[in-house]
Formats: structure tokens, sequence, C-alpha cells
């Protein structure tokens, strides 16, 4: 079984979010099933700064938009990159400070055209997995300019609110029909939907949770989608993402001041205290110390925590954001973050050390999500043994299960309604929780023990590859 990613990001190379962790850790996962795995990326300006051996393995051009674009595919162990300066060789990967790339829609055209014609060039592959809008365009160029290749596609959708939507005055240039701009194809309302064209095209679509899969099929959830989803629905699957557990390791993280385990906590009480020197918070390590590390985007919620704050801070505990975003939500928390000194610390940058840190230094991790498609940080919560505070949708819900006052089980606290005073109430409750210090390392003691290795879900994904497989 070969398979080939295609991705915008992958760890350990290029990373923005949990599409990255995923793609950096599933191929791994798949290989140790026996499954022969490639992945293929964007060579963007980060990944050249890294300055790894590389093996040149092809220069090939592209005429797409009345132009000839020249590329070259660059090898570093099971990458394959896409090296093509005017569209990569960039400081960010989709995006700067003042917004999209406006020629977002022909570097991941180009991105997609590119990595298939490279997948072609190699001798082609049983399954191509793409992943999200900027890879989704693949299947639709597969079927257009290789309607008789046997390779099969799945497009994973890890979050449906970005669907790389763009004028139909680009057809033309990304080298597709009008034939291919129909209602049943990648027009959507009056524009050019990239997801939609992978929903459309690919073999078999999934998402990251099973509870997404179900959510994204209706009006509330779908950003407009659930209609074509309707279509695909006997092609529609959820499979939970994991995490990389060698690499989200307390016992063996080198990021960590201190290392710890289930058995040990000691290097965790260390670790928060490192922590609240490092951020210049207050050092009080008896209060709870709450984190959450995140992008600052409607979507996590972010609102419901600055709809609660005051009331919040006037619990006894600390808090710390690690996060870039949305412009107003950064000022709105600049604005608490000067209102609370010592109490309120707020990081405006993408700092992988420091979020392990902050797994490791926390008490509680806040993910009051609006909507999640998986969500891989409570899941790294968890096994940094901080305790979850999110709201019971999508992957969180299927990860989550709340404190049972009673029995004593669960993993973590969840609520419902995505208002502040929801929120509220289950910090409220974190904060009893903490209090109980017995019932608190219990909770703490069940999450770290929870599975959310790749195993399982690689397990799910060979399956899913093997049902697409082309009789031979
Ligand atoms: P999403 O993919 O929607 O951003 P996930 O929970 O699936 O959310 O994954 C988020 C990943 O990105 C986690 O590994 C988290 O630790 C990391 N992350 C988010 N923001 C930051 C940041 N500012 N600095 C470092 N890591 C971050």
């Amino acid at each position: 079984m070969k398979v080939f990613f295609v991705a915008s990001e992958a760890m350990p190379y290029a990373k923005t979010g949990g599409l990255g962790d995923v793609t950096g850790s599933l191929p791994a996962a798949l290989h140790m099933l026996g499954a022969d795995t490639f992945l293929i990326l964007p060579f963007y300006r980060t990944i050249m700064a890294k300055n790894l051996p590389l093996e040149q393995v092809m220069t090939r051009t592209l005429a797409m938009g009345g132009r000839a674009l020249p590329y070259t595919v660059l090898r570093h162990q099971q990458t394959y990159f896409i090296a093509q300066n005017e569209f990569f060789e960039r400081d960010g990967l989709y995006n700067t400070h003042e917004g999209d790339y406006p020629d977002n829609w022909m570097r991941f055209a180009f991105f997609a055209r590119a990595a298939l014609e490279t997948i072609v060039a190699l001798g082609g592959a049983d399954v191509i997995h793409v992943h999200d809008w900027q890879a989704a365009l693949l299947p639709v160029y597969l079927s257009v300019l290789y309607p008789k290749r046997r390779e099969k596609t799945l497009l994973t959708i890890h979050n449906i609110a970005y669907q790389g939507l763009f004028s139909p005055e680009i057809l033309p240039d990304i080298g597709l029909p009008s034939s291919v701009f129909t209602v049943h194809g990648l027009e959507f309302y009056g524009n050019v939907n990239y997801l939609k064209g992978g929903i459309v095209w690919a073999d078999e679509v999934n998402t990251v949770s099973p509870t997404y899969a179900r959510e994204i099929q209706t009006d509330e959830y779908s950003f407009g989608l659930h209609g074509i989803l309707a279509t695909r629905r006997e092609h529609l699957s959820g499979i939970l993402n994991g995490i990389d557990c060698s690499y989200w390791d307390p016992s063996a993280d080198g990021a960590l001041p201190h290392m710890y385990s289930p058995s040990s906590l000691a290097g965790k009480v260390q670790d928060k205290e490192s922590l609240l020197q490092e951020t210049g918070l207050a050092a009080e390590p008896d209060r709870p110390l709450f984190v959450m590390v995140s992008r600052l985007v409607a979507q996590k919620g972010v609102d419901l925590l600055l709809g609660a704050f005051d009331q919040m801070m006037s619990l006894p505990i600390s808090l710390m954001v690690l996060g870039t975003g949305d412009t107003e939500i950064e000022t709105a928390l600049v604005a608490k973050a000067a209102a609370y000194p010592g109490r309120f610390v707020l990081s405006r940058k993408f700092d992988e050390g420091l979020a392990h840190r902050m797994y490791a230094g926390s008490d509680f991790f806040l993910m009051p999500s609006r909507f999640e498609p998986c969500g891989l940080s409570q899941m790294i919560a968890l096994r940094y043994g901080s305790v979850p505070v999110v709201r019971r949708t999508g992957g969180l819900k299927d990860t989550i299960q709340d404190v049972h006052p009673k029995t004593g089980t669960g993993n973590g606290i969840s609520f419902d309604d995505a208002t502040p005073s929801e929120f509220l109430d289950a910090v409220r409750r974190a904060v009893r929780l903490y209090a109980n210090g017995d019932a608190f390392r219990r909770i703490q003691a069940i999450g770290m023990a929870c599975d959310f290795s790749w195993q399982a879900s690689a397990r799910e994904y060979l399956a899913l590859y093997h049902s697409m497989e082309a009789p031979s």
C-alpha cells in the first residue's frame, strides 16, 4: 500500500496548527503498520532555513495562468518538497499580519497540481491522501487531467470553516475547464470553492472526529457545505486524530525544565514554579493555573473567556494565554493583561517550547471552542496532567468526559452552551475540584492514563485506504 500525503504543513517542517501535527505524525504511524507513506509539502522559507540535507529529485515546468512556472522537487527522507520560490519563499505560510496572501488561489492550485505531477512522475500510488482546501484541488486535477489513472483519493477535512473561496475569474488561470464550475462541482454562491472540489471529486471524504463528521452535515456547523456533503454521505466518515506520544511525552520532553511521569509529579510542580517565574505571574503555586494555547480566532471561543473575564479573575486563579490571531481579540486580551498584572499574562507569539512548558506547568487547560473538528491540545493537556475545561463539541465531545461528582469518573470538565455564564460555571467547578486535592489528583491521573496515540486511528485509516483500493 503506497500512500502519498499532500498537505500544506507538517511537523517537523512547518506548522501553524493541528493540521501540521497530524500530517507530521500519521504517516509514521501508518508506516509502523506496514504502509509505504510519503509526504509532499511546499518548500517554504522556514524549511529552507533548516538547511536539511536535500536530494534534488527533478525539475519540471507547469504551464498555468499563461505562464511557464518552473519548480524543483527536493527530497528529505520520506518527504518531497515542491520548491517554487515565487510562491513559497515567504515569511508566512498563508498570510502576513495584514491578512491572507492575495495569490493563495494560485499558490495552492499550483501546489496541488505540481504534487500530482510529482506523484505521477514518481510512478504513482495506491492512495493520494489530501488535506484541507490547500490540497483539495488535487482530486479535481486527477479526474480532469488523468481520468484513467488508478490512484484513489481521500480528502481529510481538518476544519470546514476554511474552504479556499475565490473569484470565478481564476478558473482559466488554474487550468480547469468551465465544465467543473457547476453547482454540483466547484461553484459555491458564485465563487470557486477549493474544498468543495475535493468533497465532490475525492473518492472518500473524512473528517477528524466522529462527532464533527455528524456536525458538518448540519446547517449550523457546515459553513454552507451540508448540501454537498449530503450527496457524499455514503463516502463520509470521522476518524479521531491521535497525537505523537513520543513527541508529547512529559517524561522525555527536552523543552521542559523538569520532566515527570504519572507515577511522580514532582517535576510538574517544579515546572509550574518555573513557568510562573518565567512569565512574571505572581509566585502563588497554590492557586490553580489556567492556560490556553490557541489560535486567537472566533472558533476557539475566546469571546466566552472575555465575556466571563472579570468574574473569572475574582476567583483565586492565575491565567496565561499563548497565541496569535484576530486583531480585535488580541487587543481585548492586551487590555485585560494591563488590568490584571501578575494575575493574567498574554504571550502573543507562536512558540513551540513555551507551549510545552505551559502544558506541563498548568493545572487546567481552557478550550471553550464554538466548534472543534478534533482538537489536539486537549489530548496533549491530558497527557501532561493539565485538566481540560472544554465546550462539548466536535472532537472535544469525543475525548473529554465530564467529571462525575459521585463516581469520580471522567477526565475533564465540560459544558454545553456557548455562553460566558456556562463557561464561568465550568471554571468555578474547576476551582472547586482543585480545592479538593485528592479528587483533582484522581482526575489528573485518569487523564494521564488516556491513550490518544495514533495506533487505533492509524488502523482505521489503513482500513479506509484498503476499502478504496482499485481491484488489481
Ligand atoms: P487548531 O488546529 O484548530 O489550531 P488543535 O488543538 O487541533 O487546534 O491544534 C493546535 C496545535 O497548535 C497544538 O499543538 C497547539 O499546542 C499548537 N499551538 C496553537 N497556538 C500555538 C502557539 N501560539 N504557540 C505554540 N503552539 C501553538
